[in-house]
């Protein structure tokens, strides 16, 4: 597949989140492989790579950084705020970190 058509395969699910599971299947590559064009694609800026932090009570990204050094020891998830979850701060160390990529526009 042209790079151009992969990338505006791959902006139609959602530019802004781009998983290496997407890009092994638009591609029909392992997942090793996957990454890695994922990663050539970051050093080519094309693609950011990005790490989502994820709140445990509605299975979403809370914040995104560019590097885990970014990262503070709490987060407040502000949807559990506003539906005043017993717990809306957490230690980012709990939590689950999803890396995905977005393309630079
Ligand atoms: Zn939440």
């Amino acid at each position: 597949m042209l790079f151009q058509k992969f990338l505006q395969t791959i902006s139609g699910i959602d530019p802004g989140k781009i998983y290496v599971e997407n890009v092994r299947s638009i591609l029909d590559v392992s997942t090793e492989h996957a990454r890695r064009i994922c990663e050539m694609a970051v050093i080519d800026k094309i693609f950011e790579r990005k790490i989502g932090l994820v709140c445990p009570n509605e299975n979403r990204v809370i914040r995104e950084f560019s590097s885990l050094n970014e990262i503070p020891e709490t987060i407040t998830c502000s949807l559990c705020e506003a539906n005043d979850e017993e717990e809306s701060t957490f230690n980012t160390s709990d939590l689950k970190k999803i890396v995905y990529y977005k393309i630079i526009q």
